[in-house]
């Protein structure tokens, strides 16, 4: 494979499966603990027997790893402690701590042991003062012989000596959704605690497609970034690889896809399409809960894709085990790779993506505005959008600057509705009074039509215009779990889909609610 000699920000080829590397992180558990102190002044035979070690403990990691992961998390990592039974490395960032905390400890605990002749406890802490030591002419021809990617890539520019792009908005494969939007890059994407697993993992699969996660399996509620994530992986592999063909599109395009070729009779031409990728890119792919024909039409387009080495990546509004009447072939095989949550911003992050929407309009967003607005919206980054958006629009036509006083006339519909908007009690008064039912019903173990449809369309309503999380629905609910509620919102939103009457029923419930109708 040809690749430039920049080694990958944060790529981290999957392990074969079955092996023991836990493949569904839930979570990018935050980091709260405090930095660790730097280690006490060594002395210069201290120095020596602490690299030697390192060298030997390295020379273990590198037997277990491939050189391209090593080169991303352990080139910069140092020996900094080492006694009887226990040993400290230092690495540059809590992000990379986090990282190797969570997928090599294992490697980190075999290499000391082989290296050391005894088990020694391993202590991971954070030195921001590591340098990059120098690297050998050798290593990184070995690095660059042994970095392994799709053996058809050619990395952008290696073969004439240029940098020229491809024309970016044409170089999808022809049936992708329409073109990529050129705002959903890497660059334009904020990243924090909540973001910064399925980030890194994203970067990591436009580095290296087919070699590093697969598949790449994103989840997230709406609004936290998926599909921009999805799009920024696709711009980066269109700058770094030669002709690479990517298939990007919705879950529903691939379902109509097939529904029409079936409808046709040309299943073949479909799946010549389909399968003669190198990267297929399927954004929300929970839609294919209730789809039993085109989830086995996708099972047999996965193997074929994964089995050739291409890469795979999907993004959900849930992680695989909860999307409704996914068959578990389906499941098991969306968690070989990656499994990685997108979670909502923590106030940090909401004022850093505030005055990164703000910079891209060319505008400036006094402090105390941004955090007035990441105060009051918290969940949903197109939300966060949207008010920035509203708050210029208003200024520029008032002739006002932009202040907090501005932003709270502005955003007046959008701070009430975030306190005074519909509660749980208002849902189910309205719902049981439509169907006359009581609360004690929709909260029983009963799973009668009369009874589980009233609870479905009154969980969908919770989850549309409340901001419970499916675990708070489900346990109102009669301690349900969270893929009951899924299941109700994806059935109803089915049922919406197909029956106008249905459209007409959950308008007037939301209009009672004092919401906007469908
Ligand atoms: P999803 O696909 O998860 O529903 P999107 O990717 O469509 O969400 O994101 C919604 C909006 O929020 C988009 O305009 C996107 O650019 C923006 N956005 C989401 N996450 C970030 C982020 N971390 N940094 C900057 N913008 C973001
Ligand atoms: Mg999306």
């Amino acid at each position: 494979m040809r690749k430039t000699d920049q080694a990958p920000q944060a790529a981290e080829p999957a392990s074969p499966p079955g092996s023991a590397v836990d493949r569904e992180p839930a979570r990018a558990e935050p980091t709260t603990e405090a930095e660790a102190p730097a280690a006490a002044e060594a002395t210069p035979a201290d120095v020596a027997a602490l690299s030697a070690a390192w060298e030997a403990i390295c020379s273990e990691i590198r037997q277990r790893i491939q050189p391209e992961l090593f080169e991303t998390w352990f080139r910069r990592a140092a020996l900094v402690e080492l006694s009887e039974d226990a040993v400290s490395i230092a690495v540059q960032n809590a992000f990379t701590r986090d990282w190797l905390e969570r997928y090599h400890r294992g490697v980190i605990e075999e290499s000391v042991r082989e290296s050391l002749g005894r088990s020694a406890a391993v202590e991971l802490t954070v030195d921001p003062e590591l340098t990059l030591p120098p690297r050998s002419p050798e290593d990184s021809e070995a690095v660059a012989a042994e970095r392994s990617a799709p053996a058809d890539l050619v990395r952008q520019g290696a073969a004439t000596g240029g940098s020229a792009l491809p024309d970016l908005s044409t170089a999808l494969v022809r049936g992708s959704d329409v073109g990529l939007n050129a705002k959903y890059t890497f660059e334009n994407f904020v990243v924090g605690p909540c973001n910064r697993f399925a980030h890194a993992a994203s970067v990591g699969a436009g580095e290296s497609p087919g070699a590093a996660y697969n598949p790449l399996f994103l989840h997230g509620n709406v609004g936290l970034g998926k599909t921009h994530l999805l799009q920024s992986l696709c711009f980066a592999l269109l700058e770094n690889w030669e002709g690479v063909r990517i298939l990007y599109l919705s879950c529903e395009t691939f379902v109509n896809h097939f529904i029409g070729a079936l409808e046709n009779g040309d299943l073949q031409a479909f799946r010549n399409k389909y399968r003669n990728v190198d990267v297929l890119v399927v954004d929300d792919i929970h839609l294919l809960a209730n789809k039993e024909r085109t989830q086995e039409e996708f099972f047999h387009t996965f193997n074929t894709l994964y089995n050739a080495g291409k890469q795979i990546v999907l993004s959900s509004d849930s992680p695989p085990k909860d999307i409704p009447t996914l068959e578990e072939r389906l499941v098991s095989r969306f968690k070989w790779g990656l499994v990685t949550e997108l979670e909502a911003p923590c106030y940090e992050t909401r004022v850093a993506i505030l005055k990164r929407k703000a910079r891209e309009r060319g505008r400036d967003l006094p402090s105390d505005v941004a955090g007035l607005l990441a105060e009051r919206i918290d969940s949903n980054i197109r939300e966060l959008e949207g008010a920035v958006t509203k708050l210029f629009g208003y200024a520029d036509l008032s002739g006002e600057p932009v202040s907090t006083d501005l932003a709270r006339t502005a955003l007046r519909d959008v701070f009430s509705a975030r306190r005074g908007g519909p509660t749980m009690d208002n849902i189910v008064s309205v719902v049981t009074e439509e169907f006359s039912v009581k609360l004690s019903d929709l909260q029983s173990r009963r799973r009668t039509a009369t009874i589980a449809f009233p609870r479905q369309i009154a969980m969908y309503l919770a989850r549309r215009i409340t901001r419970h999380s499916l675990e708070e629905v489900g346990g109102f609910f009669g301690g349900r779990d969270h893929s009951t509620v899924l299941y109700a919102v994806s059935k109803i939103s089915g049922l919406v889909e197909r029956d106008p009457s249905m459209g007409d029923l959950l308008s007037r419930l939301l209009e009672r609610l004092g919401e906007r109708p469908l």
